[in-house]
């Protein structure tokens, strides 16, 4: 088959063919229809200090997918051939404290398909049977190889109630952007959302009904007075991993405001506590999906007037993949889909 491997520890990757993998007794075969390209792939792709120490070479890469089953392993039953699915990529362990109590999604064990296994850049995927998630007749193939990067989006903004609250998203990456997106579902006032890219914060207005504001131009100060906000955002969600976004987050939320932190910063950096502990601020880390929570709020979501579709601003075919991974380096991209068939 094909695949989109990380042949050698050097920049790039290549598409090269490997065999269709075998499946063990609880696995299922996944024939890859659409796949979609992360931030997680650009890193693995330029090879910096992070791909280097995680990632094992050769290694097929991509854990955004949606595809068909076409074989099942013999212990599994609740699955059938020909069913349409995406699926979790975080391979949880079965023997941790976390695991034990259900909170798949704390186990220290994770292991990620395409970061530490064979990953989804193939024709055909083998996946545990627990991680398939089928799709339902309305979120097509395209939708669902975004549903893992939606459901960080899903995770981080049902972190905190949003009902009538003012919420300031910082970054509009494609997840920042579907995040505001949820923030309107669910019943948010305002949603504010900042990046210092303007065709960013273009594609943001193009998906959800958000105030988008260029803090290299703007104060935020000033649109809060505009919206008529007197005390400052209700919830954060940090979706930049910007020293400066978090700080001005801090400082533009209410007393007892809650931060929800999804953002990975490139390494330690500073924070004011004081400021922390005078404003009474909670703050949450987000990892991941909460594995299968998020899963069924998101595909609901989807199924009752949801829409993120517009976030995917390009869509090639997987010959294509370096004018997509190209696209996705120019940082102008939302989502980039790649076509398997
Ligand atoms: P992205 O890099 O595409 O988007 C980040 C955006 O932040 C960019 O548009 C950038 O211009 C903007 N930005 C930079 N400085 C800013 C500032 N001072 N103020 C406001 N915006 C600023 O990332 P993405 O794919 O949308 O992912 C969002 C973040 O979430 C990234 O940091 C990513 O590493 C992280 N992430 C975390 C998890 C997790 O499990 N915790 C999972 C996926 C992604
Ligand atoms: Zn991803």
């Amino acid at each position: 088959m094909k695949a989109l491997c990380k042949s050698e520890p050097r920049e790039g990757l290549w598409m090269t063919r490997a065999p269709v993998p075998e499946i063990g007794p609880d696995d299922v075969l996944i024939r890859i229809n659409k796949t979609g390209i992360c931030g997680t792939d650009i890193h693995i792709w330029n090879w910096d200090e992070w791909a280097s120490k995680t990632v094992p070479v050769p290694l097929i890469t991509g854990h955004e997918f949606a595809g068909e089953i076409v074989e099942l392993g013999r212990n599994v039953t609740d699955l059938e051939i020909g069913q349409r699915c995406s699926g979790e990529g975080h391979l949880i362990g079965r023997h941790s404290r976390q695991s034990r109590a259900g909170k798949f999604h704390l186990d220290p064990e994770t292991r990620g398909i395409g970061v530490n296994e064979q990953g989804a850049f193939a024709e055909y995927l083998r996946l545990p049977a627990f991680n398939v998630v089928p799709l339902p007749d309305e979120i097509d193939d395209e939708i669902g190889a975004i549903l893992d990067p939606l459901g960080n989006a899903v995770h981080t903004a049902l972190s905190f109630d949003l009902v009538g609250e003012d919420v300031l998203i910082t970054g509009a990456g494609p997840i920042g952007i579907m995040a505001a997106a949820v923030a309107r579902h669910v019943g948010a006032r305002n949603v504010v959302i900042t990046d210092i890219n303007q065709a960013r914060l273009d594609l943001a207005t193009r998906v959800a009904d958000v105030v988008p504001v260029n803090v290299a131009q703007e104060d935020l100060k000033g649109i809060e007075k505009r919206l008529g906000m007197k005390e400052g955002f209700d919830v954060g969600l940090e979706m930049s991993g910007n020293q400066i976004a978090l700080d001005q987050m801090v400082e533009n939320l209410v007393m007892g405001g809650r931060i929800a932190l999804l953002g990975i910063p490139p390494g330690k950096s500073p924070v004011d506590w004081s400021r922390i502990v005078f404003k009474a601020i909670t703050i949450k880390g987000v990892y991941g999906r909460e594995i299968f929570e998020t899963w069924y709020k998101m595909i609901a979501m989807l199924q009752n007037g949801l829409d993120v579709r517009n976030v995917i601003t390009h869509r090639f075919g997987v010959d294509d993949f370096e004018a997509g991974f190209a696209a996705m380096k120019s940082g102008e991209a939302g989502k980039v889909v790649l076509s398997w068939r």
